[in-house]
């Protein structure tokens, strides 16, 4: 708190808009309610993650495999553009998971309460700085984020995966009422009222009748995040979009549709693999180029030989993999475009109240549509969740916001550092070494750009430069001192090239969005960073592709900061057909001022 810099990111940057939509965690119900944010917007915002790692020591002739379970926090009032920084998440806890089986998972999280009851008092909790001034500082956790599994360990339920009875965190539904639901309103919601009751009931029963209510309840033990302050486990432990679609609902509802168009003989595994990879991927596609699917991975549950990131790409390129042999007219086809629809919705930075009805509906759609053409195939508990994310959304905002994708990234960190590690304490080298490198690199949030070849325009190229530049943002061509211009450039954290980078720049009449080629990259005054970029015609939405249209058009270049983009995020151009197309990744419909 004593960096001005960011003290002034984490207490004065803005955490809730001023219309109905939602944008921030802020924007939901749940924090809209919460007594500490209404005295104190500048509240902090706990996001806690739990996820368990595999690291094998495989010095000598021995190879031990150590299972540890990593406890992460994000204080989530950073600037957006901040969070995907992998410095700005910290470490809370590692842990080796034979230990909670010994010693319980409760004992972990007693110190980060203790923590809590300080951080949550309406008068805040002294911080003084190192100026000598003194402010007060509120906390509060915000969401608990983790897989399905160890969410369930942590609110006390019993595990999801295998027997249990009642397999979801949101409601009562037990394995054959998931079935038959397509909408939330068809299942009994959990309560925090009503668990706190079944506990108590459970622990004043007799040991015999204690096993009957837990098992009845779905209940493993009242879990300490029922003492955390202000917090409601059943509203705040949200599905994570990583896990149940991209690990879960995206390769499953491929496996169901590739499966169909080979029974049905229209294409075959061979043609399918074969197009996958000769597909032209980009430069931000390639590493996350999916596997062949093999014959195996079609029949039982499945990940379709993929990753999260493969399986989301496999996804998004699915029209044009199989395109040419397929029927895009038929109703299988419609359970590829309403689950599209379902997941651009999840990767949405901004939702409207409007998008989450829609959203709704679109959820019962899928679910009902895939029970027609699937009818020996029953739902998954992922399949179920989905008739929850509406009501999530209005609880805590965008899911993006909220995904484990991000902390993921940080276990790279640790897998890294085996090769360095003495195992004899492995948790107390795991959280040394890190928190070695988290001083080093205390303010690397902020830390400046990284790009890749520079060149120094000279001569005419310069002062044609200036004087385009400078007209675009309404400048004096003289206080422009120097010019650099780069093939690449990473702003915090996403790489942009020269090379087919594709923006969306703006919307037009039609509330279409514009796109643009990135063609240029410039630093002016080593500071500025502008992007040259060449407009493309937005010719229509293209609803079987679920992608834009696109095509050159007559225009010159524009300039443009990064900062006035729709979306940071770079997108690819496919050709399919004779035409160019690009898709989305995430709905950018809620962006445009109306
Ligand atoms: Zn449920």
């Amino acid at each position: 708190m004593s960096d001005e810099e960011l003290r002034k990111a984490l207490l004065q940057s803005n955490h809730k808009r001023a219309d109905c939509k939602l944008e921030f965690i802020q924007d939901g119900v749940v924090l809209s309610n919460h007594p500490l944010f209404a005295i104190d917007p500048n509240t902090l915002e706990l996001i806690l993650y739990s996820d368990e790692i595999e690291l094998c020591n495989a010095v000598g002739t021995r190879v031990k495999k150590h299972k540890l379970l990593l406890f992460y926090y994000l204080i989530s009032n950073l600037p957006k553009k901040y969070r995907s920084v992998v410095n700005a998440i910290n470490l809370f806890a590692v842990v080796k998971s034979e230990d909670i089986a010994t010693y319980g998972f409760d004992i972990i999280l007693a110190p980060f309460l203790d923590d809590l009851k300080q951080l949550s008092v309406p008068d805040g909790y002294p911080i003084h700085l190192k100026d000598g001034e003194t402010i007060r500082i509120r906390a509060s956790v915000v969401a608990y984020v983790a897989d399905n599994p160890a969410a369930h360990q942590a609110i006390g339920l019993k595990e999801s995966v295998g027997g249990a009875l009642r397999k979801c965190r949101f409601c009562n539904a037990d394995y054959d009422a998931m079935q038959l639901g397509f909408r939330e309103e068809e299942f009994e919601a959990r309560s925090l009222e009503k668990h706190l009751q079944q506990c108590s009931v459970i622990s004043g029963a007799t040991q015999t009748l204690k096993d009957h209510y837990r098992t009845s309840y779905g209940i493993n033990r009242k879990s300490i995040l029922t003492e955390f302050p202000h917090f409601d486990m059943f509203k705040q432990t949200p599905p994570d979009v990583m896990h149940v679609l991209l690990e879960g609902v995206l390769p499953l509802t491929l496996q169901a549709l590739i499966k169909h168009y080979i029974d049905s003989k229209v294409t075959n595994l061979a043609a399918i693999n074969s197009a996958i990879q000769n597909f032209p991927y980009s430069y931000m596609e390639i590493t996350d180029k999916p596997n062949n699917i093999r014959e195996g991975d079609l029949h039982g549950a499945t990940n379709l030989n993929q990753d999260a990131a493969k399986s989301y790409l496999l996804f998004r390129i699915f029209p044009f993999v199989v395109g040419d042999s397929i029927n895009f007219s038929d109703s299988h086809w419609e359970l590829y475009t309403l689950l599209n629809d379902i997941t651009e919705v999840c990767f949405a930075s901004v939702v409207s109240l409007e998008t989450i009805a829609q959203l709704k509906e679109n959820v019962a759609e899928y679910l009902r549509l895939f029970k027609e053409l699937f009818p020996e195939k029953p739902f998954t508990p992922k399949q179920h969740y989905l008739v929850h994310f509406p009501k999530v959304i209005l609880l805590l905002g965008p899911l993006i916001n909220l995904w484990a994708m991000r902390f993921e990234a940080k276990h790279q960190y640790f897998k890294d550092l085996k090769k360095i590690l003495n195992f004899k304490n492995i948790c107390l080298s795991l959280s040394r070494h890190h928190q070695k490198k988290a001083a080093m690199n205390r303010s690397s949030i902020f830390k400046g750009n990284e790009y890749g070849p520079v060149r120094h325009p000279e001569g005419e190229e310069l002062s044609r430069m200036k004087d385009r530049i400078s007209s675009a943002f309404g400048l004096d061509p003289n206080s422009i001192d120097s010019v650099e211009s780069f093939q690449w450039i990473k702003l915090h954290g996403t790489k942009y090239t020269t090379d087919k980078c594709y923006l969306a720049i703006q919307f037009d009449d039609e509330d279409h969005p514009v796109f643009g080629e990135l063609s240029g990259i410039f630093e002016l005054n080593i500071s500025f960073v502008v992007f040259d970029v060449v407009c493309l015609e937005t010719v229509g939405y293209n609803e079987t592709l679920k992608a834009f249209e696109v095509r050159a058009q007559a225009s010159g270049i524009t300039s443009i900061t990064p900062d006035m983009l729709i979306t940071h995020t770079p997108l690819a151009m496919y050709t399919f057909h004779g035409s160019s197309y690009i898709k989305l990744k995430g709905s950018i419909s809620d962006l445009k001022n109306n």
